[in-house]
């Protein structure tokens, strides 16, 4: 599954996740695993070669299955092109934890030092199993901070569990962590949710990231573990916490909140009960250091992608072909749709994403966006359910 992972975070391609790629691949045959395939390029393609679908099929996979899976490995194939040699040389990299580990702690001291924050004595660490009191907990990242050094005698740090470490996208979860780490050492019983998580999605997640990866790649992980249309409104609300975190941002830069962080967790709940009962908060910042790269990915993320902009795959097949003027009944042929999956890939189109409209007598289609150069920041496709 890493070798999907990998190109899901460095080319344009679907984001879903791969639990639900597994739950969809349920008919594969057992041999085929994509853990048997080397993470690279030609391990995928070797992968996507072998995948045969007709013997899914004779073990009961429902049509919607397959079409979602077609237009996954023709998406996936294209997406390949883009692989350049930097995203190749990343992927080198993952193999390596200790030197991603020593790079982000560099990366980490560097970056948050010019802005004038302390970074603590902690560390970066992947390990088979957490440490203490939270073995065998079954998550990718823990935070242990202040408050567990003196409860429970740890080291504070982030630690990353190995088997749960989704390669790239991992990176900017502990980029975020980190932040937490920094605000528990001088309050480390304060529950951090909210406007903190915003401030360790802007700083750790988007403006470090963006220091540490490709910035097409922390726009990837930022669509496919915030922005999905499919996802736990958990996820929404730190989308939420973002726009907050940014609008401290657009007005007071990165000065302003650098000294936010510092003043620590007290200070951070009082300007978001402020900004929440639309008071005018008494700040009391010095603006200063707008960044234009992180200006413009929370300007693209927060404002300009649409996260709901997704059809069925059926919808997604025939956005790539309807044009004004064709016949619905030639619109069909070439679809390959069957006929239940066409009047539904159809509905779509006209109703929730509003790209296409029929004539009266639904012979023709009357009037269409043009989505035939569909890309999956314009228009995505949901995961079958069920
Ligand atoms: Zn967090």
């Amino acid at each position: 599954m890493n070798a999907l992972h990998y190109f899901q975070a460095l080319c344009q391609v679907q984001y879903i996740p791969i639990d639900d790629i597994l739950r969809c691949g349920r008919y594969l045959q057992d041999k085929t695993s994509i853990e048997d395939y080397s993470y690279s390029a030609d391990g995928l393609i070797t992968f996507l070669n072998e995948t045969n679908w007709e013997q899914w099929q004779a073990k009961g996979a429902s049509a919607v299955d397959r079409i979602f899976f077609e237009q996954l490995i023709i998406d996936t194939r294209a997406a390949l092109s883009n692989l350049n040699e930097d995203s190749s040389k990343l992927i080198d990299e993952e193999a390596d934890f200790a030197t991603i580990s020593q790079k982000m702690f560099a990366l980490i001291e560097s970056e948050l030092g010019s802005l004038g924050l302390n970074v603590p004595d902690a560390k970066i660490e992947f390990v088979d199993d957490f440490p203490g009191v939270y073995a065998g907990r079954d998550y990718m990242a823990l935070t242990i901070d202040e408050g567990d050094r003196q409860e429970h005698g740890l080291t504070p740090g982030v630690y990353i569990k190995k088997s749960k470490y989704i390669p790239i996208f991992g990176r900017t979860i502990f980029l975020h962590e980190f932040i937490h780490v920094i605000l528990g050492k001088a309050h480390p019983f304060e529950l951090a949710r909210g406007l903190e998580e915003g401030i360790c999605e802007l700083i750790g997640f988007i403006y470090l990231g963006c220091k540490a990866l490709p910035i097409s790649a922390v726009r990837n992980s930022f669509i496919y573990l915030r922005l999905r249309d499919q996802q736990l409104s958990m996820w929404s609300t730190y989308r939420d916490y973002t726009r907050q975190a940014r609008a401290l941002y657009d007005l007071y830069g990165l000065n302003g909140v650098a000294e936010i962080i510092r003043r620590g967790r007290p200070e951070i709940k009082r300007i978001e009960q402020e900004l929440l009962s639309h008071t005018s908060p008494s700040l009391d910042l010095v603006a200063g250091e707008f960044d234009p790269v992180l200006t413009d990915n929370l300007r693209w993320l927060l404002d300009i992608y649409t996260p709901e902009m997704t059809v069925s795959p059926e919808g997604y097949r025939l956005a790539q072909l309807v044009e004004r003027g064709i016949t619905t009944k030639e619109l069909h042929t070439i679809s390959k749709l069957n006929d239940i999956e066409f009047q539904r890939g159809i509905k779509d189109l006209e109703g929730h994403v509003r790209i296409a409209t029929l004539r009266e007598d639904r012979s023709v289609v009357a009037f269409c966006d043009n989505y035939q150069s569909v890309n999956p920041y314009s228009i995505r496709y949901r995961v079958p359910s069920g």
